[in-house]
């Protein structure tokens, strides 16, 4: 078997096994042998590609169960947690290690009450911290620590509660940075805190001969129509439409459920309890379509997604390449598909020019006209109206939407916001991050007209 070759353990073999995982991709190929020798390792490779088995391999080489916590993955989002927390309790199948997640947004106390028995933590940065100010999570025994997703935690505003989550490890461990991209500043984290890193990455960001990319150019008023007819056209597996906004997000799934399409939407500004309740249906396949924002949909994993939709291109151009990652994962076909209104084309040209993607112009076919509500309603909303409206909706609401750029980054000092006596509302996660908004509509000042025909 391809994988013993490559040094992973007995126990997890045979999980491979299990999983009727053919070959290892490109990444574990070139990184696990390395991380199995326990060098620092830097691993870029586009999201799909099985990274987290490949960091996997090294927390099941180097962790004894029962001898405290020894693993540390720190992911940005919640969900990623989960996700990754979930596959390396398949991958230890046969080698059973006690896995606790610890996100914020959640009660703190059962997750004091697990920590003494774990074997490995994976956690965000802001939730992480809280614990280790409390003295309720001890990370001197960490013998491996993972940063997943690391590009993304940088983009959310978590560097510093990674590096001092990163100075409470001890200094004789290994280190894994595993990551979509990896930008100038992972490369100052990697000089700080990685010794002599091996530096390894794998293909391109897309694999053309698996992912059709297309797009249409559409009146705005008719993206909606347009949507709908595709989504009913195109059937094929479990469908991802992006937005820009959190407005846009909600927008779409109330008028979607209105045209008799199973859709939910999936953002930031929800509970966590409704986002994970979301995520368990789409995953079922009880939903058709999710609708997201960037954020919320970040590094997920969910098989059969066949299509994925950018009902706005957002303005970041790696953003892009994060959306159609969705789709088309490891053996998979897929297909993206660009609805480009008029304030699209900007953020589409800069994609273009950044990637060099091929994606093919289709005709617009004569769609059928739907009802549309409106945008719900929220403050600010009408003096936004056109005014903005030539940068991108989400974008353009005037104060700095992007969260690099504002002051509620995730933790400002160490002893912070403390879990008991925060609000309810995600205190450890950023509030919002790039990509969302909820107060600028997505079509600024072509708002649907009420009950009329978009
Ligand atoms: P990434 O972290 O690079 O985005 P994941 O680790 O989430 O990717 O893996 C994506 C999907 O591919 C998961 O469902 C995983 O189980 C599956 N997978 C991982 N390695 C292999 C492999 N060698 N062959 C087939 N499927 C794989
Ligand atoms: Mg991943």
């Amino acid at each position: 078997m391809a994988f013993r070759k490559l040094g992973v353990n007995e126990a997890l073999a045979k999980a491979i096994e299990d999983l009727k995982f053919e070959a290892p991709t490109e990444i574990q190929e070139k990184s696990i042998p390395l991380v199995i020798e326990g060098k620092d390792v830097i691993a870029g490779s586009k999201t799909g590609s099985g990274k987290t088995l490949a960091f996997a391999a090294g927390i099941m080489q180097k962790v004894v169960p029962g001898q405290g916590v020894q693993a540390l993955v720190m992911t940005p989002t919640r969900e990623l947690a989960e996700q990754v927390a979930k596959n390396i309790s398949t991958f230890s199948k046969y080698q059973p290690m006690n896995v606790v997640i610890v996100y914020g947004g959640v009660s703190i106390n059962p997750q004091i009450d697990s920590i003494p028995d774990a074997d490995i933590v994976v956690g965000t940065p802001g939730r992480l911290l809280d614990h280790l100010e409390r003295g309720t999570l001890k990370l001197n025994k960490i013998r491996i620590l993972v940063l997943d997703e690391a590009d993304r935690m940088l983009d959310m505003g978590f560097i510093e509660d990674v590096e001092r989550i990163i100075r409470e490890c001890p200094q004789d461990r290994q280190t894994l940075l595993y990551s979509a991209t990896i930008p100038p500043d992972i490369e100052q984290l990697t000089k700080k805190y990685m010794q002599t890193p091996i530096k390894v990455s794998a293909g391109t960001q897309v694999d053309p001969s698996q992912l059709t990319q297309v797009y249409y150019t559409v009146p705005d008023n008719q993206k909606f129509s347009l949507l709908v007819h595709l989504l009913k056209q195109e059937r094929g597996g479990l469908v991802m439409v992006f937005a820009n906004s959190r407005r846009t997000v909600d927008f779409i799934e109330n008028n979607l459920r209105k045209n008799g399409i199973e859709a939910e939407a999936m953002h930031g500004g929800l509970s966590q309890a409704k986002r994970s309740k979301t995520l368990d249906k789409f995953h079922d396949g009880k939903t058709y379509a999710l609708i997201c924002t960037d954020v919320a949909a970040r590094g997920l994993d969910i098989p059969g997604v066949t299509h994925v939709y950018n009902y706005d291109i957002p303005k970041e151009s790696k953003q892009y390449i994060h959306r159609i990652g969705r789709t088309a994962r490891v053996d998979n076909q897929g297909k993206a598909i660009n609805l480009l209104g008029q304030r699209d084309f900007e953020n589409f040209d800069r994609v273009h020019r950044d990637y060099r993607l091929n994606i093919e112009k289709l005709e617009l076919p004569v769609v059928e006209r739907v009802r549309v509500e409106p945008y719900a309603r929220d403050e600010g909303f009408g003096d936004r109206r056109g005014g903005q409206g030539d940068r991108r909706g989400g974008f353009g609401g005037g104060r700095g939407r992007d969260d690099r750029s504002r002051g509620d980054r995730p933790r400002g000092s160490f002893g912070g916001d403390r879990g008991g006596q925060r609000g309810s509302f995600r205190p450890s996660e950023p509030r919002q991050s790039s990509g969302e908004s909820h107060s600028t509509p997505q079509q600024g000042g072509h708002r649907p007209p009420r009950f009329g025909s978009a």
